[in-house]
């Protein structure tokens, strides 16, 4: 059996749209793709009256290099909540298909399903916090396409041992697509689950330039699995998903100094996240601060409600993450700079 096996049979029938810059590549005079002949009169404008690479050959293998992977296990996306809405899109079906996920966790995974109109199995992590991989399996039905981890998670920080993420791939082959979701790994000082991509055909691990890369606001994510899930994925992508601006600075913050200011900042964020998290738990009205392998913190308080209005009044916005199960009295804390941190500290150390 094959993992494509799991994906939509009309998907894997579809014909893809067939783009001008992916028919017809070299010469000089380039009339086939209905683009301005001219360059826009705008700052930064030379070239961007033309379509970008669809998937430009430099920056993949860049991504490749950086993510321990190859180029045809590789797929840029338009940050990685593309990957998951062309994940959910492809391998399930509507009205009959179901994704698992381990709430609390990242909202996109349960919205993308359900714009797809599929359903979504909750297997909670257990009371400490932590995955349950038995409960998860358990949860698991005949119509469970992908199951969603996200480690380091999003809102908690918890994250899953390889160990645990290497079980659920074996247990699942042949069943489903376990979807890793690494967006804050770089945080963790952890190993990806993409080296697992080699033993299992069913791993599909996502990762992002938005946070240890500091460039959200570029949108570049990477799909990575085995070749044949990225080729079905390619099937559906949008023609031109990477704004060629965006790829530009993606491959300016992946050079030799890029990755240098990169270590730099990072180590900073660790420096920083270890001193708010020290810092918080003496602060009055917190009554813990969950430990956390990513760049925040959840906290939580005796009166989240009033905490957050407190930092709002003082021009600090934090996430208000009372809404997951399991966090009814939590704030979710971004680690920012030294000074944006000072000043979380001042406001919690004014109390009520
Ligand atoms: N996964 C997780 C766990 C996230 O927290 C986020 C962003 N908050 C994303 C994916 C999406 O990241 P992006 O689309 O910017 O790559």
């Amino acid at each position: 059996m094959s993992v494509l096996d799991l994906a939509r049979p009309d998907i894997r029938a579809i014909t893809p749209y067939s783009s001008a810059r992916m028919e017809a590549q070299g010469g000089t005079v380039l009339l086939n793709a209905n683009e301005s002949a001219r360059s826009p009169n705008v700052p930064g404008g030379e070239g961007l009256n033309r379509y970008p690479d669809p998937q430009p050959r430099g920056l993949v293998e860049t991504l490749a290099d950086l993510y321990g992977s190859t180029s045809e296990r590789l797929l840029v996306t338009r940050g990685s909540d593309e990957a998951i809405d062309l994940l959910v899109r492809a391998f399930c079906q509507a009205g009959q298909d179901s994704i698992a996920i381990s709430p609390p966790t990242f909202g996109m995974y349960a919205v993308c399903a359900r714009v797809q109109a599929a359903g979504v199995i909750e297997s909670p992590l257990d009371a400490s916090g932590k995955l349950d991989p038995d409960a998860l399996l358990a949860a698991v039905t005949d119509t469970t396409k992908l199951v969603f981890v996200c480690s380091p998670n999003n809102p908690t920080g918890n994250l899953v041992e390889l160990a645990t993420i290497e079980r659920l791939a074996r247990e699942l082959q042949g069943r489903t697509l376990l979807v890793v979701d690494e967006a804050y790994l770089e945080f963790s000082g952890t190993r990806s689950a993409a080296s697992l991509i080699d033993d299992f055909d069913n791993i599909a691990v996502l990762r992002t330039l938005s946070k240890a890369w500091s460039l959200a606001g570029a949108r570049v994510g990477t799909l990575i699995a085995r070749a044949e899930v990225v080729a079905l994925l390619r099937r559906i992508i949008p023609p031109y998903p990477l704004p060629s601006p965006c790829v530009d600075a993606a491959l300016a913050a992946l050079s030799y100094e890029g990755r240098r200011v990169q270590r730099h900042h990072v180590h900073e964020l660790l420096n920083e996240r270890a001193r708010m998290a020290r810092a918080l738990a003496t602060q009055p009205g917190v009554r813990e601060v969950l430990p956390s392998h990513a760049n925040f913190l959840a906290v939580r308080f005796d009166d989240a409600a009033g905490t957050y209005r407190r930092l709002l009044a003082a021009g600090v916005v934090v996430r208000d993450i009372t809404r997951y199960p399991g966090l009814g009295d939590a704030l979710r804390i971004t680690i920012g700079t030294g000074n944006e941190n000072d000043r979380v500290l001042a406001v919690l150390g004014a109390g009520a």
